[in-house]
């Protein structure tokens, strides 16, 4: 028997199909229109339906270019099941190049939303009635906030097993047991019981070929554990499996002044080992940040310019430290032959990056 056509805020997508739908949204002042932009690509045999979302902070945009280049492998070509995808969910923060909505609030704190309530609350509605209430499984793509770059990391609630499978499938360096928020994307998926992994990675507006890379490596291998594409098609699961951090501490600025980072993205650290420094512009007084605890460097502040009590370094903590410093080594040494030979003569723009 034939499958069904997808359909998707009234558009049919036959099977072997592949359609971009916008879905109206709301207007601007101006009474031009918005659209959230979806492209669906419907297999021609039965399987998972898989949307995969980014920019729900409208500033995260590595995971606007990770779709674009999901939806042009070749892989996709023998797609069993669905792939939906949302590449820029807040639309109006992806225009202002800002994380959050006009009003201000963060998209990622207003589902489940409502059809009658704030801007929010009408695109969480939206995207939850007409998308997301018809998939089984998501990914959503997030970069660091504004001057904080993210370690390639996974992070879910890892409670149920579709949740692990999809969480380890990915196949970045480390995955971070995160607890649900409410009113996020993740914590509504969850209790439709849909397994949800969120990919972290990078700055906001700004790309970083190694991010995009892992991000679009993550995604087909989950779709390969999904079988949706073929096992000889997508890329393979990496040799080394990702290091599961059970916890992980900010460590923050204990001065105003101006920070000289000395650890680095990704490596380990010890108890007390020094993270930073921070000065007044003289150095008549400096202080050493130190290491809260052991573990790997999952998230820097980038911008030198410190207050007392601001986020600047993350640590996640592991239980097998020197296995989570081992697929750190292997995440690294992949990349380099990566960015080398695939990612960098393609696209001149990673030349000028970082
Ligand atoms: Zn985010």
């Amino acid at each position: 028997m034939a499958r069904a056509p997808f359909v998707i805020a009234g558009t049919e997508i036959r099977p072997g199909g592949r359609a971009t739908v916008e879905i109206p949204v709301a207007k601007l002042y101006t009474h031009t229109p918005l659209h959230l932009p979806v492209e669906v690509i419907h297999g021609r045999r039965d399987g998972p339906v898989l949307m995969v979302c980014a920019a729900i902070h409208g500033d995260e945009i590595n995971g606007v270019e990770i779709i674009r280049r999901v939806l042009r492998n070749s892989a996709l070509r023998h797609l069993r099941g669905t792939l939906v995808a949302v590449p820029i969910v807040n639309i109006f923060g992806f225009i202002q190049r800002t994380r959050y909505l006009p009003d201000r609030r963060d998209l990622n704190r207003c589902f489940p939303g409502s059809e009658t309530g704030s801007l929010g609350g009408r695109i969480a509605y939206l995207l939850r009635s007409q998308v997301m209430e018809h998939v089984t499984h998501i990914i959503d793509l997030h970069t660091g906030a504004i001057h904080r770059f993210n370690l390639p990391q996974i992070r879910a609630e890892l409670k149920n097993e579709d949740t692990i499978r999809m969480a380890e499938a990915f196949g970045a360096p480390i995955i971070l047991n995160a607890n649900l928020r409410d009113g996020s994307l993740r914590a509504y998926a969850d209790s439709l019981n849909i397994p949800v992994v969120t990919y972290e990675g990078g700055e906001a507006l700004r790309f970083d070929p190694v991010v995009i890379g892992s991000g679009v490596k993550g995604v087909l291998r989950v779709m390969r554990s999904l079988e949706m594409v073929p096992a000889k098609k997508g890329p393979k699961a990496p040799k080394k499996r990702s290091e599961t951090a059970a916890t992980s501490t900010w460590v923050r600025a204990d001065m105003d002044g101006i920070m000289r980072p000395v650890a680095r993205l990704g490596q380990r650290v010890r108890q007390g080992q020094i993270l930073a420094m921070i000065a007044d512009p003289f150095g008549e007084t400096e202080t050493a940040i130190l290491a809260p605890c052991s573990g790997i460097v999952i998230c820097v502040n980038n911008l030198p310019l410190v207050n007392e009590g601001e986020a600047i370094y993350h640590v996640a903590r592991f239980e097998e430290l020197a296995e989570a410093e081992k697929a750190m080594d292997y995440f690294r040494s992949s990349y380099e032959s990566d960015v080398a030979e695939d990612v960098l003569p393609a696209h001149p723009w990673d030349e000028t990056q970082r």
